[in-house]
C-alpha cells in the first residue's frame, strides 16, 4: 500500500520544516539538562524551554507558569482524570464526562469507577452534542471535575466549551477539556472558555510526537493535582522526568505558526471541505455526512456510505490515507463508540470514513479524492 494522499491529519500531523528547524541543534550541539543549569548548556536548555511555554501559553491566552510539559495529551489526561479525584479526595469522589470522549479519558473514568469512585458519562445526541442541562443536572455536592473535550477526534464536532465552563465555575466544580483536536484549528482561550485544565498535543498540531502540555489554572480557583510521576521534581514537581528539550522545542514554535496561521488555514479547509462534501453529495446517494449541521472544525468529515464497509472501503481506496472508526484502534472491528453514541445504527457506523484535511492538502488532493471514492463506492455498491 503506497498512499499518495494523506488525509489523516486527524491522527498526526507531519513535522512542519520550521519546526523541524529548530529542533536540530538541540540534539547534539544545545544537548544540556535544563534542570542543570549552573552553566551555559543548562542555562541554554532552560532558556528554550521558557520560551516554547511562552508560544504555547500565548497560543491558549494562558499564563507560562500555567503550563506543564508531558508526553503528550493521553498523559495529561491520564494526569487529570487520576491526579486531582486523588488530591482532592476529601471533597467528594464524583466525577463526570461524556460518552464520546477519547479512549484516554473514557479509561481512567472506567478505572475510577473500579476504584469505587461515582461516575456519570452524560450521553450525546444526533449531533454529536451533550446538553446544558444535562451538565447541569449531573453535578451534586460530591462533584470534583467535569471532564468534555473541545474537538471530537473522529467527527470534529464542537462542544459549547464556553457554556459549560460556565455552569462548572457556578457550582465550584473544576472543568478538564481535552482540547487536543482543537488548538491549532480554532481560536482558544482560557479565560473565555472558564477551562481549569486543558490537555495538548503536539503532534496533532505539526509539532513533533511524544510531547504535549497540560494547562493548569495558577489563580482563582488555584488547581493542584497528585502527580502520576514522581522524582526530581521538574515542572514544580507536577511531572518529574528530565524534559524532552528538542520535543518542546518543535512544539513552541508549532504552536507559534499555529497562532499565525490559524485564520488562514481554518478559512481554506472550510472551502475545501465544503467542496469535497458536495461533491461527494452531487454524485452518491444514501450518505450520511455525520454532525453535518453541527459547529465542526475546518478539514474534518466523517461520511458514512451505507451498502459499504468502512474498513473495506479504506482498503479498496489505494492511495489515499483515510481512517476508519477510530485510529487509536483499527485491529478493533467494533463500530466506533462515537458514532453509536450518536445514535448511529450499526451498519451506519460500520461504513463510515473519516477524512480529515490539513495543512499540506492541496485542491488537486481534494479532487482526486472526491472522483477516487466516488468511483470506489459504487464498485463496491454493485458487488454486494
Ligand atoms: C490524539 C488525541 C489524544 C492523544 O494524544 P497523544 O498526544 O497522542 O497522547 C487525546 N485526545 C484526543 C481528542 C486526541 O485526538
Amino acid at each position: 500500500m503506497n498512499s499518495k494522499v494523506y488525509l489523516d491529519h486527524n491522527a498526526t500531523t507531519p513535522v512542519d520544516s520550521r519546526v523541524l528547524d529548530v529542533m536540530l541543534p538541540y540534539f547534539s550541539e544545545h544537548y544540556g539538562n535544563p534542570a542543570n543549569n549552573t552553566h551555559s548548556f543548562g542555562k541554554r536548555a532552560e532558556n528554550a524551554i521558557e520560551k516554547s511555554r511562552e508560544q504555547l501559553s500565548r497560543l491558549i491566552g494562558a499564563n507560562p507558569r500555567e503550563i506543564f510539559f508531558t508526553s503528550g495529551a493521553t498523559e495529561s489526561n491520564n494526569m487529570v482524570l487520576k491526579g486531582i479525584p486523588s488530591f482532592y479526595e476529601h471533597k467528594g469522589n464524583h466525577i463526570v464526562s461524556v460518552t464520546t470522549e477519547h479512549k484516554s479519558v473514557l479509561c481512567c473514568c472506567e478505572l475510577h469507577k473500579k476504584n469505587v469512585g461515582k461516575l456519570t458519562l452524560l450521553d450525546v445526541d444526533n449531533f454529536g452534542l451533550i446538553k446544558t442541562n444535562d451538565v447541569e443536572e449531573s453535578l451534586s455536592d460530591e462533584t470534583l471535575l467535569l471532564s468534555v473535550m473541545m474537538v471530537n477526534n473522529e467527527t470534529g464536532v464542537i462542544q459549547p466549551i464556553e457554556k459549560i465552563g460556565k455552569i462548572c465555575r457556578a457550582h465550584g466544580v473544576l472543568f478538564h477539556s481535552d482540547a487536543a483536536q482543537a488548538i491549532g484549528k480554532i481560536p482558544f482561550n482560557v479565560e473565555s472558555m472558564m477551562v481549569d485544565l486543558v490537555s495538548i498535543s503536539s503532534h496533532k498540531m505539526y509539532g513533533p510526537k511524544g510531547v504535549g502540555a497540560l494547562y493548569m489554572k495558577k489563580n482563582k480557583p488555584r488547581v493542584h493535582l497528585t502527580p502520576l510521576i514522581d522524582g526530581g521534581g521538574q515542572e514544580d514537581g507536577i511531572r518529574s522526568g528530565t524534559l524532552n528539550v528538542p520535543a518542546i522545542v518543535g512544539f513552541g514554535e508549532a504552536a507559534q505558526i499555529a497562532m499565525e496561521r490559524l485564520k488562514e488555514d481554518g478559512l481554506r479547509l472550510i472551502a475545501q471541505r465544503e467542496h469535497f462534501e458536495q461533491g461527494i453529495s452531487d454524485q452518491l446517494s444514501n450518505i450520511n455526512i455525520i454532525g453535518y449541521t453541527s459547529r465542526r472544525v475546518p478539514g474534518t468529515t466523517n461520511i458514512s456510505f451505507s451498502g459499504c464497509n468502512g474498513q473495506n472501503l479504506v482498503k479498496e481506496l489505494k492511495g489515499l490515507a483515510v481512517s476508519s472508526g477510530s485510529a487509536c484502534n483499527t485491529s478493533n472491528v467494533e463500530p466506533s463508540h462515537v458514532l453509536t453514541s450518536m445514535g448511529l445504527d450499526y451498519d451506519s457506523a460500520m461504513g463510515a470514513v473519516r477524512f480529515s484535511l490539513g495543512r499540506d492538502t492541496t485542491d488537486a488532493d481534494i479532487e482526486f479524492t472526491i472522483g477516487h471514492v466516488i468511483e470506489t463506492v459504487k464498485k463496491l455498491r454493485t458487488s454486494i
